[in-house]
């Protein structure tokens, strides 16, 4: 037997300091399969961001425009700056067969769960607010006001959770990454991506 597969369209959201871009990270590493869409932001870019690598930095009036073209499978505004999806990071490489991935907010991934028939939803939660809370001040890049801003919206986020084909708690980055890599190894053999031929003989 021969087995074709068709690209996955993965989205991986979540409340900021839930952890998803430690897990997106570390499952590109070791997944070859996997490639990410870079966003277009408005917001600007944090030391060591690459345009092009991390996102594609714009200014207000291009994003408008991008919006006004229809360039975007989705976009949001997220803690006061927006953030979009592109076609062009999506469509031609689901074509080729790939795996792409979505690091995106929870309005932008409800709107692809809703939008894109065929698509691969995880929400990524924190093992309770208390935990979620000190990851958030422990990174000390937000002021409190903006902790807090994030711990008020975490809460609309989470009440979303049963939206998406998946739940999973990162409460152990490793335990959490095994529980991911087994969603995509079960999802490889979703007949919506897999594909055998039959021989004969
Ligand atoms: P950051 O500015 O910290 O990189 O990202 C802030 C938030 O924006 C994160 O939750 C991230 O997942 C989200 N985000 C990044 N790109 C997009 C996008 O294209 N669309 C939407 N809706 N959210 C995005």
């Amino acid at each position: 037997m021969s087995e074709t597969r068709k690209g996955m369209l993965l989205v991986i959201s979540g409340p900021s300091g839930a952890g998803k871009g430690t897990l997106i990270e570390r499952l590109m590493a070791e997944d070859k399969s996997l490639v990410f869409s870079v966003s277009a932001t408005t917001r600007a870019p944090r030391p060591g961001e690459i345009h092009g690598v991390h996102y594609y930095f714009l200014s207000n009036e291009a994003f408008d425009r991008k919006v006004a073209e229809g360039a975007f499978v989705e976009h949001a505004t997220v803690h006061g700056n927006r953030y979009g999806t592109l076609r062009s990071e999506v469509y031609e490489r689901l074509g080729r067969g790939e795996n792409v991935v979505l690091d995106i907010d929870v309005q932008g991934a409800l709107n692809v769960i809703a939008s894109e028939k065929e698509k691969v939803s995880i929400f990524i939660l924190p093992p309770s607010m208390k935990v979620l809370r000190q990851r958030l001040t422990g990174r000390g890049t937000e002021s409190q006001e903006a902790v807090e801003r994030r711990l008020h919206n975490a809460i609309w986020e989470i009440s979303q959770r049963d939206k998406y084909d998946y739940q999973v708690i990162n409460n152990d980055l490793e335990e959490c990454l095994r529980t991911l890599r087994a969603i995509l190894e079960a999802q490889r053999h979703a007949s919506a991506y897999y594909g055998v031929d039959v021989p004969e003989e």
